[in-house]
C-alpha cells in the first residue's frame, strides 16, 4: 500500500467483542447472586418447614436440602450463561458472521451492522477520496453505500444490483488482504497498469488485470538483491516454519524476475521486515481481529510486511485455517510494487478463502512484474 492510500481503521468489531463480554459478565454479575439468594431461601424453606412441623432436623436431611439446592442453583447458573458464552465465543471465531444479518436490506433502511461494513468497504478503497475523512458513517442505507457496494460488485463480476444480495454477501465474508483494491471512481478503464491487448498469432483475446500502486513506486536498479528479516510482535508461528514459508514464497518471484533474496542475520537492518502484528500495531492501518482482513504490505521501498496474528495460520491449512505460504507470495507481490488484480487466478486477486493453498504465480502475475521491471 502507498501512504495516504488507506482511509480510516477498520470498524470496532473489538469493541463489539467486548461489549458482548462485557454484558456477560454483567449478567453472571447479576444472576449469580439472585441464584446464591435463591438457594439460600430454599434451604431456609425446607429447615422451616422442618420447624413448623416441631421436628428436629437430622444432620442427614440438612445436608440433602443443601445439595439440593445447589443443584438448582447449578443447573440456573448454567442455562444463564450458555448463550452469552456462545455468543461471545462466536464473535470472537469471525467477526464478519454479523454480515448474514444485512442480507436483503435494501436503500433507506437504517440496519444494525452497515456502518460496520461501510468501514469495512473504505478500507479496501470503495469510497470516493471526496469521503474518505469522513468518519460519520452511520447505519443508513444511503447512496454513497449504495455506489460503493456497485463498484465492489463490479469489480467482483457480481450482478451489479446496489442491494445486499447473497452473492455479495458471500463475496464479503471470504477473508482478504488489507491493502485496498486499484479503483478510479471517475473512469475505471484508466486504472494504472490495466492494459488490453489482441494476440493476432491466435483466436484468442487477451486481457491484463494486473495492476500497479499510484505513482508506479518499485525497486531502483540498485536494489534487486533484497534482504529480509522477521520482527513480530506476537508470536504465532515456529519461527523455523515461518523461515522456510517466507523463503519459498520469495523464491517464486526470483524465479520470474531479476530480484534475489536473502535472510538478513538476526538484529541486522534488511530491506523487507516481516512480522506477526495484532490490532492497532502503530502504522496507522490496525488490524480486525480474527476474519476478514488477514494481512498487509507496504508498496517500494518501504518493506514492511505484517500477518494480522489473530488469524488461524497454518502451513498445511485445514478449513479454517490460513495458508502462510500463500499469503506471503501474495504480500511480496506488494513488496515489490504490484497493486491487486481483478483475475481470480493471480497470486495478486486479494481474496484467499480459508484452507485454500495457492502458492504459484498466474501469468496476469508475471506479466505484471515483467511489466513493472521492462526498463
Ligand atoms: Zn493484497
Ligand atoms: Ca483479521
Ligand atoms: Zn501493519
Amino acid at each position: 500500500m502507498t501512504e495516504g492510500a488507506w482511509k480510516m481503521p477498520i470498524g470496532n468489531h473489538s469493541a463489539l467483542g467486548n461489549c458482548t463480554v462485557f454484558c456477560q459478565r454483567v449478567h453472571i454479575r447479576n444472576i449469580y447472586p439472585i441464584l446464591v439468594d435463591w438457594c439460600i431461601n430454599r434451604h431456609a424453606e425446607i429447615t422451616q418447614n422442618q420447624a413448623k412441623k416441631d421436628q428436629p432436623l437430622s444432620l442427614k436431611q440438612l445436608a440433602m436440602a443443601t445439595k439440593l439446592s445447589h443443584l438448582y442453583a447449578s443447573i440456573l447458573l448454567l442455562v444463564f450463561i450458555h448463550p452469552f458464552t456462545a455468543q461471545s465465543r462466536t464473535l470472537k471465531s469471525n467477526t464478519f458472521e454479523f454480515l448474514q444479518n444485512l442480507e436483503g436490506c435494501q436503500k433507506g433502511q437504517n440496519v444494525k451492522g452497515l456502518k460496520e461494513l461501510k468501514h469495512h468497504l473504505k478500507n479496501i478503497g470503495y469510497y470516493p477520496k471526496d469521503h474518505q475523512h469522513d468518519i460519520k458513517l452511520s447505519d443508513d442505507f444511503d447512496e454513497i453505500f449504495e455506489s460503493a457496494l456497485k463498484t465492489y460488485q463490479k469489480n467482483y463480476r457480481l450482478k451489479v444490483t446496489g442491494s445486499l444480495d447473497s452473492d455479495t454477501i458471500k463475496e464479503l465474508m471470504i477473508p482478504r488482504c488489507g491493502v485496498p483494491d486499484p479503483i478510479n471512481h471517475v473512469d475505471t478503464s484508466k486504472q494504472a497498469g490495466r492494459t488490453e491487448h489482441d494476440s493476432k498469432s491466435s483466436k484468442f483475446h487477451t486481457v491484463s488485470h494486473y495492476s500497479f500502486f499510484g505513482g508506479t513506486p518499485r525497486w531502483p536498479s540498485s536494489k534487486f538483491h533484497l534482504t529480509y528479516t522477521f520482527s513480530s510482535s506476537v508470536q504465532v508461528i515456529d519461527m523455523q516454519e515461518l523461515r522456510s514459508a517466507c523463503s519459498r514464497a520469495f523464491q517464486k518471484w526470483a524465479d520470474v524476475t531479476q530480484f534475489t533474496f536473502q535472510e538478513a542475520s538476526e538484529g541486522s537492518q534488511a530491506d523487507i521486515v516481516i512480522g506477526f502484528q495484532s490490532g492497532d500495531h502503530g502504522d496507522r492501518y490496525p488490524f480486525d481481529g480474527p476474519g476478514r482482513i488477514l494481512a498487509h504490505a507496504f508498496a517500494p521501498t518501504d518493506g514492511r510486511f505484517h500477518y494480522d496474528a489473530d488469524e488461524k495460520w497454518s502451513t498445511n491449512p485445514s478449513a479454517d485455517e490460513v495458508d502462510l505460504e500463500s499469503v506471503a507470495v501474495h504480500e511480496i507481490g506488494h513488496l515489490l510494487g504490484l497493486d491487486h488484480s481483478m483475475d481470480q487466478n493471480s497470486i495478486m486477486f486479494a481474496e484467499i478463502p480459508q484452507g485454500t493453498i495457492k502458492r504459484d504465480l498466474g501469468q496476469d502475475d508475471i506479466a505484471g512484474i515483467r511489466a513493472l521491471y521492462s526498463n
